[in-house]
């Protein structure tokens, strides 16, 4: 009934930075809502242009002859108009809610436009009888033809695979399918000559009976997707508990009532293992996005759903946008990962904005997580989410073992190495068994920072005002910006010769347990062995084949792929990230700590795990080594409370960046002058130094307002927006202009 609205022009062109407003006419006052795709007279001509309807309104706070009458409204039978129209309403909510442009927002869910080469999809389809596969799979196996051999195992185990998933995930190269193909054991299919897809996903996949507690689950969320109503789920289960087979079973009863499904796993976890069980049910109606794709590579995959040629979507966080004509499901599997949360402007996180996509479409949100965020688990106690928990092993199989090395102990025993006696009498036992060691240090670099244990100065880049890191080719390199100096000989502030790096990276690691086990094989993974695309894959796929006895890696080996093999974890300082000096520095720690055990007796041997510690006695390492989320819950949520940190109330940065500091500090106290005489009872902190300070030669200083009502937040971010516009309307406010102003709502990295 709403008498005005407000509406997006033209979006194709650039400068339709806000949405103008309309008069509604009488007879289309029941029919308009948020998404209507409308035709408006526009500008001095008013000639008809289209547009979308962002917002409905009761008052416009213009004189009703001061506004223009929506001319009609196109009827949105076509499904792809009424996609792209949804997106636009999309763009204006995270527009309103994150605080950015309008135009920002809309690159954020719209794609380009521009199309890809529209090459034909390509899959490997066996085509040998299984007899004769196994008969050459025990050839190339006694030739040691590896590559021939893992494709041909695989393909025995799903017989029809995309063919980029064949040579990017399972690294397997074209020559090599050649080969098989001119064996006759394979063919390479263009997918117009595929069969019909619902035969495939009926074809020989093997059914898995889910155990009760999984299917009842499956049965509350599915009958909610029925009833039409948006429930969010929050599947809190230990890793290899049957989430993923649950999000399967799912999705299976949603695809068949004719709705799509949008499935977010951070890229990480994305291995060509969990990707093979979604094409063993939804064959060719199961499409993947991923961070390497060019524009016009999703842009294809957007264009095929939107005309109904895939029902599943599978990707990183940018899968949300997907313009499905009508969504049944989003799941969001590893919900607490960090990459959920957009850090460029409009800094949304996933599931929010999946819980506003549901609510749009009717559709109901499934999150998932052996470490659920603390907002999703609060929110799942507090009754806004419903809550499952999965506790045991689908597969049957205990929990590794966990146990803390006391640091401080073994100094005071006399014990300098990095390993504890604990943690080396285990890995020496491993060896011996040819069992399997990961060790995890949550650091990279041959070394930390560089100083001076004479008088404390530590060498930092000129550029981020974060310390330089010594690399094992002598040379000083910053992480942030990549800038790079020759180590120093001498203090540059006292002089003194003492100047040295803390010894603590992936790289000392190896080299002390190279030196300590010679015989052992050692794979190290970290950002420097992982530069290069397919490198993390490379490594992992290397030690799953079991090539090294020991990975050593950062946080990168504590997520995705699984390795029977694999007995003890140890944990070499479990204290590091506990000093990230963040809000979340407990939960972070406790995830990390959480994911890395259960990486331990993943097979059928019983694992162990040791954490090296100097705080034996902190909550978030004592509740990680009892594996028990809930005790780290109640504790966490009681300091958030007692500080009014996110989830206990809202938070909003309001970061201020600019290449000159004066002229940061200076917009950044105006905004702090003008928040407190404007909303006298908001709690603002600040201005302060954003962590680092500088950052690619941009100063940064951040204000953070804290609330119980989100809505408040808004209200402030629209009062600083206003007054932004209108000092830059002024044009004698120079501060203004050469500052930029970004918002986080309940900031999850510190700025
Ligand atoms: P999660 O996603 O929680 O880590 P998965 O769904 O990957 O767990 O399940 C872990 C393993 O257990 C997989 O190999 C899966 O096939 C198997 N699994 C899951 N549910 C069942 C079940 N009901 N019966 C037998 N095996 C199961
Ligand atoms: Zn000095
Ligand atoms: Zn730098």
């Amino acid at each position: 009934m709403s008498k005005y609205a407000q509406v997006i022009i033209d979006i194709s062109h650039e400068k339709v930075d806000r949405p103008f407003t309309y008069r509604v006419p009488a007879e289309l006052r029941e029919t308009l809502w948020p998404g209507s795709i409308v035709r408006v007279p526009f500008g001095k001509g008013n000639t008809i242009r289209q547009g979308y309807v962002t917002a409905l309104l009761d008052e416009s706070g213009y004189e009703d002859d001061q506004l223009k009458e929506i001319a009609d409204a196109v009827s949105p039978d076509d499904p792809k108009k009424q996609a792209a129209a949804n997106q636009v309403a999309l763009a204006a909510w995270m527009k309103q809610q994150y605080g950015s442009t309008m135009s920002a927002a809309l690159k954020t869910v719209l794609t380009t436009g521009r199309r890809g080469t529209g090459k034909v999809r390509r899959e490997v389809e066996l085509t040998a009888s299984p007899a004769e596969a196994k008969e050459a799979l025990d050839l190339f196996e006694k030739k040691h033809q590896v590559a021939r051999a893992r494709l041909l195992l695989s393909l025995l185990e799903v017989p029809r695979q995309p063919y980029s998933l064949v040579t990017a995930k399972l690294h397997i190269t074209p020559q090599t399918i050649r080969a098989l193909e001119d064996k006759k054991l394979l063919a390479v299919r263009e997918s117009r000559t595929l069969r019909d897809p619902v035969s495939f996903r009926d074809g020989e996949a093997a059914q898995i009976e889910l155990n009760a507690d999984q299917k009842r689950i499956v049965a509350e969320v599915t009958a909610d997707a029925a009833a039409g109503k948006c429930t969010v789920s929050l599947i809190h289960g230990i890793t290899g508990s049957g989430k993923t087979e649950v999000y399967i079973s799912i999705i299976r009863r949603i695809v068949e009532s004719g709705k799509a499904a949008i499935v977010l796993i951070p890229e990480i976890s994305l291995t060509y293992q969990t990707l093979l069980r979604f094409y063993r049910y939804f064959g060719n109606r199961v499409s993947v996005v991923n961070s390497s794709m060019t524009e016009a590579e999703k842009n294809d995959q957007f264009e095929r759903a939107s005309s109904g040629e895939i029902d599943v979507i599978i990707g990183p966080r940018s899968a949300l946008f997907t313009p499905f004509p009508r969504i049944g499901v989003i799941i969001i599997d590893e919900e607490h990962e960090g990459s959920y949360k957009n850090e460029q402007m409009p800094k949304y996180h996933a599931r929010e904005v999946a819980i506003r996509i549901a609510q749009m479409h009717g559709a109901v949100v499934v999150l998932g997580s052996a470490t659920p965020s603390l907002a999703a688990y609060d929110a799942a106690v507090q009754g806004q989410y419903r809550l499952f928990e999965l506790t045991k092993r689908a597969t049957g199989g205990a929990l590794a073992r966990v146990s803390i090395a006391d640091m401080r102990e073994e100094l005071r025993a006399g014990n300098r190495s990095i390993l504890s006696r604990k943690l080396a009498e285990k890995l020496g036992e491993r060896l011996e068994r040819k069992e399997q060691t990961m060790l995890f240090l949550n650091r990279r670099g041959f070394s930390g920072f560089v100083s001076c244990r004479s008088c404390g100065y530590v060498v930092k880049c000129p550029h981020c005002d974060v310390s330089l890191s010594l690399h094992r080719n002598g040379k000083l390199v910053c992480h942030y910006c990549g800038y790079e100096q020759p180590s120093v000989k001498q203090c540059p502030e006292c002089g003194s010769p003492y100047i040295a790096g803390f010894r603590a990276g992936t790289e000392q690691v190896e080299e002390y347990l190279c030196a300590v086990y010679p015989g052992a094989r050692i794979l190290r993974m970290d950002a420097d062995t992982t530069r290069r695309k397919g490198d993390y894959e490379r490594i992992l796929s290397a030690f799953a084949a079991e090539e090294a006895d020991i990975l050593v890696g950062t946080q990168m080996i504590v997520k995705g792929h699984d390795f029977p093999k694999v007995t003890l974890v140890g944990i070499l300082l479990a204290d590091l990230s506990l000093h990230a000096g963040d809000y979340a520095a407990a939960e972070k720690t406790f995830q990390l700590l959480t994911q890395a055990a259960g990486r331990a007796g993943r097979g059928d041997r019983e694992g162990e795990v040791i954490f090296q510690t100097y705080q034996p006695d902190n909550y978030a390492i004592l509740h990680a080594a009892a594996q028990d989320y809930r005790g780290f819950y109640e504790e966490e949520i009681l300091y958030r409370r007692m500080l009014r940190y996110p989830p206990a109330a809202h938070m909003l940065a309001v970061q201020f960046i600019s290449p000159s500091e004066e002229a940061c500090l200076r917009r950044a106290g105006e905004i702090r002058a003008f928040l407190d005489s404007t909303y006298p009872g908001a709690l603002v902190i600040g201005p302060a130094a954003g962590q680092p300070v500088m950052l690619r030669d941009q100063y940064r200083y951040v204000i953070y307002i804290k609330e119980e009502k989100y809505d408040k937040l808004v209200q402030y971010k629209n009062g600083i927006e206003e007054k932004n516009e209108a000092d830059r309307q002024d044009g004698n406010n120079a501060a203004s202009r050469a500052v930029t102003t970004q918002f986080d709502f309940d900031p999850v990295n510190v700025f």
